[in-house]
C-alpha cells in the first residue's frame, strides 16, 4: 500500500517554477531519497506534503487522507525534521520538547522524553536554551522533535547536515533500527549520497523541480555505469551524460 502519494505536484512561485508536476509513491516501510542540486526543489516538495504551502496544482495522499481537504487526520501520525526551522531560543531542550509533545497530545510524555534524550545523547543539553546549541546539537535536538510522537511517516530534510560524521553515523544507525521497529516511511532529502545509498531503497533525482531519473540505488549505478551515487549525481546535475540504456 502507498503511504505517500503525490500526483502532477507543482508549485509556482511568480515566474519560478518551484516543482513542475511531479508523480511520486512511497510505499508503507520503504525510504524514499529526494536528490537534486540546490533549487531542484526538495524542501518546496516537502513543505507541501507537509502542508506548510499550498501546492499550485495536483493532488497529495497521505495515510489514505487528502492532504488538501483532510490534512490533520494525516498530520497527527507524520513528523519532520529540517534544519530551516529553528525552535523556539529561549526555551530549553525539554520545554521545547514538552511543548511539540502536547501538540501532539504524546501520553507519558516524561518518559518519551527520557528515552529520546538517551538514544539520541541528549542529556547535558536537556536544559540548555535551544539558541544556545551548537549546529550539531541543533540537529540531534530536531530529530529527537521529529521522533516525539512515534510517527508512521517521516520528512527529513538533510536530517545529518551539520553533524559530525561519528554522530552522523551514530544517528543513521538510529534511523534503521526506528524503521525496523515501527515499520515507519521515510523521505529523505539529502545531499550526502552515502547516506542516500545506506538508507533509501528507491531515489528520486529532481532537477529544475522536474523527476529526471528514478530508481533503486544499484540501478541507477548499474543504468549510469557508475560505482557511486556521487558519481550518478554529478552526471545527471551536469547534463554529462544520459543513463545508458536510456
Ligand atoms: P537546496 O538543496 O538548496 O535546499 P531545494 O531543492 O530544497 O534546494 P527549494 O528550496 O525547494 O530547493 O527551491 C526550489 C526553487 O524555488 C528555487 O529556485 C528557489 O529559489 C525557489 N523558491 C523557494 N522558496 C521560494 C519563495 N518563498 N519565493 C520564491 N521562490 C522560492
Amino acid at each position: 500500500m502507498s503511504v505517500i502519494q503525490v500526483e502532477q505536484l507543482t508549485k509556482r512561485y511568480g515566474d519560478v517554477l518551484a516543482v513542475d508536476g511531479i508523480d511520486f509513491t512511497v510505499a508503507q516501510g520503504q525510504t524514499v531519497g529526494l536528490l537534486g542540486g540546490n533549487g531542484a526543489g526538495k524542501t518546496t516538495t516537502i513543505a507541501m506534503l507537509l502542508g506548510l504551502l499550498i501546492p499550485t496544482a495536483g493532488r497529495i495522499r497521505i495515510l489514505g487522507h487528502d492532504m488538501a481537504t483532510n490534512r490533520f487526520a494525516a498530520l497527527a501520525r507524520m513528523n519532520f525534521s529540517s534544519p530551516y526551522v529553528s525552535l523556539p531560543h529561549r526555551l530549553t531542550v525539554r520545554q521545547n520538547m514538552r511543548v511539540y509533545g502536547n501538540l501532539y497530545n504524546v501520553r507519558g510524555l516524561d518518559r518519551r522524553i527520557a528515552e529520546l534524550s538517551a538514544e539520541l545523547d541528549l542529556g547535558a543539553i536537556l536544559d540548555r536554551p535551544a539558541g544556545q546549541l551548537s549546529a550539531g546539537q541543533k540537529t540531534r535536538v530536531a530529530l529527537a522533535k521529529a521522533l516525539i510522537n512515534r510517527p508512521e511517516v517521516l520528512l527529513l530534510d538533510e536530517p545529518t547536515a551539520s553533524l559530525d560524521p561519528d554522530t552522523g553515523d551514530l544517528v543513521r544507525s538510529w534511523l534503521e533500527r526506528y524503521r525496523t521497529e515501527t515499520g515507519c516511511t521515510i523521505l529523505l532529502a539529502s545531499h550526502n549520497m552515502a547516506e542516500v545509498a545506506r538508507l533509501c531503497s528507491h531515489v528520486l533525482m529532481l532537477k529544475k523541480g522536474r523527476v529526471v531519473d528514478s530508481g533503486s540505488p544499484e540501478a541507477l549505478l548499474a543504468r549510469y555505469e557508475r560505482e557511486d551515487l556521487e558519481e550518478v549525481f554529478l552526471d545527471i546535475a551536469r547534463d554529462r551524460r544520459q543513463a545508458v540504456d536510456a
